[in-house]
């Protein structure tokens, strides 16, 4: 299905970066690593590292990123599957990237490439203030293209219309802006090293047909 198989997702909030995740690893036999599992994972065994990670999180600090990367390493070479990696949510910065470098030299398993789900903020901001819902029956509609015929008004039940404050613009706009602060510099990162593979976003299966013709 794909040639280049060792691989990074990138993409800001609303950018679809989930349902593409999945729709590969539909296609094929990708080892999906989220670092919340592992780190869950690796406490719930009681591993060394695992320990160590309960112990700072008890406390209220973060896990540093040597430890988060010592788990990734641990859990490739887990991985029976060999046939590549999806990182999803992971490396965030530039120091978490430099240490998985490193961790996957060691492996002899380098990065293939680094896709990233390109959009303008306008169009992950329509996407992320998209979600209305009623009040009182919580039926989801679309502001955009699945709206209630009376504005205002529940189809199923006339309960209020309203916006959750997640969905706002204000709350959109700020974590927009958090995604690129993070971000920006790891894409610099990967496009200096020419890893990085920007796919427009847009309808879902345009998107995965152009992943699929990006990675062979
Ligand atoms: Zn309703």
């Amino acid at each position: 299905m794909f040639k280049k198989t060792n691989l990074i997702l990138l993409g800001g909030p609303g950018a679809g970066k989930g349902t593409l995740s999945a729709m590969m690893e539909e296609a094929a036999p990708f080892f999906h690593i989220s670092t919340g599992d592992l780190l869950r994972a690796e406490v719930k065994a009681g591993t060394e590292l695992g320990k160590q990670a309960k112990a700072l999180m008890d406390s209220g600090k973060l896990v540093p990123d040597e430890i988060v990367a010592a788990m990734v390493k641990d859990a490739l070479k887990k991985d029976e599957k060999k046939y590549g990696m999806l990182l999803d949510g992971y490396p965030r910065t530039v120091n978490q990237a430099l240490l998985l470098e490193e961790a996957l030299t060691e492996l002899g398993r380098p990065l293939d490439a680094v896709v990233y789900f390109q959009a303008d903020d306008d169009f992950l901001l329509r996407r992320l203030t998209s979600r209305i819902m009623c009040r009182k029956c919580n039926r989801i509609y679309n502001r955009f293209n699945m709206a209630p015929k009376v504005d205002g008004l529940c189809d199923d039940c006339g309960g209020e219309i309203y916006q959750r404050d997640d969905d706002s613009e204000a709350s959109a706009r700020n974590r927009l802006k958090v995604f690129h602060e993070q971000t920006q510099p790891l894409i610099d990162f990967y496009k200096n090293k020419g890893l990085l593979i920007e796919i427009p976003c847009g309808e879902r299966d345009q998107v995965f047909a152009e992943v699929v013709k990006a990675l062979n």
